[in-house]
């Protein structure tokens, strides 16, 4: 810890009289009356808008606060409504070296048009210094442990210091994301977590994304409702309802890991 540093996440309850501040305790879990504060606020801004959700977590976390955005659509709005609230937000994308030219693209699209540099945030491998260690292509024997290591590693390093993250999951997407609270503590990377876009629907974002001429990645015209890394992501055919189908395909796989609460594979 460094000097200066406090061992505890300074979160201030907005319902009680300002100044009033919850110490929530880095590197172990709250404690239950501390979640149930968290609870108390994730229930609160159920009602509340996506950009005054953003700016709850800004006037909360900032400058403990940043954000992980593979540059899909959700996160595509998030960033719309950040450039209106407050650009200096830290936001990183986890660069697997496996993504899509499309996506890397997007990136310098989001820069012109909202000012806001997305970090890009590499595993400590190359894919080839990776693949050659591993004898060829870890997605193909083993993605549990290829999206932890080019995905979870990385934001664990990457959100070292911050005390909150903000994503762009929605409950309708899948049910490991179902019962995804707007606020929550994030056990995985002990981090409050904050999803602003919860209990939007997927209507909801493509209509701003339209009213607004939001960037977004041009794949999403070309069959790609769910976009990753260019091994794991295929177009999704006709008469295919779950906007994830086309995310390891073939596989019982349907998440990378940052959204679920289970142990990661080998650290
Ligand atoms: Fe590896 Fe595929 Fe996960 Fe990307 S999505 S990190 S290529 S397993």
């Amino acid at each position: 810890m460094q000097v200066g540093e406090t061992r505890a996440t300074r979160f201030r309850m907005q319902t009680q009289p300002m100044n009033t501040v919850v110490e929530l305790p880095r590197g172990v879990d709250p404690t239950p009356e501390q979640l149930e504060l968290l609870a108390e606020h994730s229930r609160r801004l159920e009602t509340a808008t996506p950009p005054e959700i953003i700016r709850w977590a800004v006037e909360n976390f900032h400058p403990k606060l940043t954000m992980a955005t593979a540059f899909g659509p959700e996160g595509c709005v998030i960033l719309h409504m950040l450039g209106s609230i407050d650009r200096t937000v830290p936001v990183f994308n986890l660069d697997t070296g496996y993504q899509f030219a499309e996506t890397l693209e997007l990136r310098d699209r989001i820069a012109a048009r909202y000012g806001i540099e997305v970090e890009m945030k590499q595993p400590d491998t190359t894919v080839a210094e990776y693949e050659a260690l591993h004898g060829g292509p870890l997605y193909k024997t083993n993605p549990d442990q290829c999206c932890f290591d080019r995905k979870v590693k990385v934001l664990r390093q990457a959100a070292l210091g911050m005390h909150a993250w903000m994503s762009g999951i929605r409950r309708d997407q899948s049910p490991d994301r179902a019962k995804a609270p707007i606020v929550g503590w994030d056990k995985k990377f002990k981090l409050v977590k904050i999803s602003p876009l919860a209990n939007w629907t997927k209507k909801e974002v493509w209509k701003l994304i339209t009213d607004e001429d939001i960037p977004y990645n041009p794949l999403h015209d070309q069959g790609y409702p769910s976009i990753g890394c260019w091994p794991c992501t295929r177009a999704v055919m006709f008469g295919e309802e779950d906007e994830r189908a086309g995310r390891w395909s073939g596989t019982a796989k349907t998440e990378c890991g940052l959204h679920t609460l289970d142990d990661s594979p080998k650290d």
